[in-house]
């Protein structure tokens, strides 16, 4: 069984296009929160993602958009943004915002694994270094755990009491996407970031996403090239922050 992996996007609808085409046959796919915000088409990525009907989680800027919380903890340009994908947004899409759930999630189809926008231990928390994954990894009863929120693609491993970030091997590919893959071991137990789809920031710009084969035990990693000339455009056509137009193509 194949799981597609998307995070992250941040109403990027050019990258969302280029991963979707670039992804393979799957059974199943999941969203790791951060559907909106930063990007010029909130309702398009939201109207996709949905009719994919996937399992879904929250995140921070999901949350703010759809009003739930006001942007207390935001910096002035994603508070900006937020503000603007709030007026975009439908009212169909504000309630499907509002209805999305905090993690962790389990899925009775994807057994041993947990879905979180940034930690088991705490939606809002990012995991980004061995010490915040070791703490994440200790507490959770969990083969696999399945994470956004740090727009960094990679993985976390626990093997006895040391817990190490892991690197998957690169894989000959006949499309355009570099691709990746790291065998799971069934003993140990992982957190796994699929990367940002929509606003990258391992200073790699191609657009992030993973499928993870339950069957053949492996996460692959993909990144796929998109019009990031044409996403940019359509963010400062909309009068958003020009920095989010222009930190698309740094990938940071
Ligand atoms: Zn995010």
């Amino acid at each position: 069984m194949r799981l597609l992996l998307l995070s992250d996007i941040h109403g990027n609808l050019e990258a969302l296009e280029a991963c979707l085409n670039a992804a393979p046959e799957h059974d199943g796919v999941a969203n790791l929160g951060d559907v909106v915000g930063y990007g010029a088409s909130p309702n398009q990525v939201i109207e996709i993602v949905r009719s994919m009907n996937p399992i879904s989680v929250r995140g921070n800027h999901d949350r703010c958009c759809c009003g739930l919380e006001d942007t207390t903890d935001f910096n002035p340009v994603a508070a900006e943004a937020v503000e603007w994908t709030r007026r975009e947004l439908t009212a169909i899409n504000l309630d499907w915002l509002r209805a999305l759930p905090s993690g962790p999630l389990c899925d009775k189809r994807w057994k041993d694994v947990q879905f979180v926008h940034g930690s088991p231990l705490d939606e809002d928390e990012y995991i980004t270094s061995e010490f915040s994954a070791d703490a994440a990894l200790e507490s959770s009863p969990f083969h696999l755990t399945f994470f956004g929120h740090t727009h960094v693609q990679g993985a976390f491993a626990r093997r006895g009491l040391r817990t190490a970030a892991l690197e998957g091997d690169p894989l000959r590919s006949t499309t355009g996407a570099h691709i990746s893959h790291l065998r799971l071991d069934p003993t140990l137990k992982y957190l796994v970031n699929p990367g940002s789809i929509g606003q990258p920031r391992d200073y790699d710009r191609r657009a992030a996403f993973a499928l993870y084969d339950s069957t053949k035990h492996e996460v692959r990693f993909y990144r796929v090239p998109y019009d990031i000339a044409r996403a940019q455009e359509r963010i400062l056509q909309a009068g958003l922050p020009k920095i989010l137009a222009f930190r698309l193509e740094e990938g940071r």
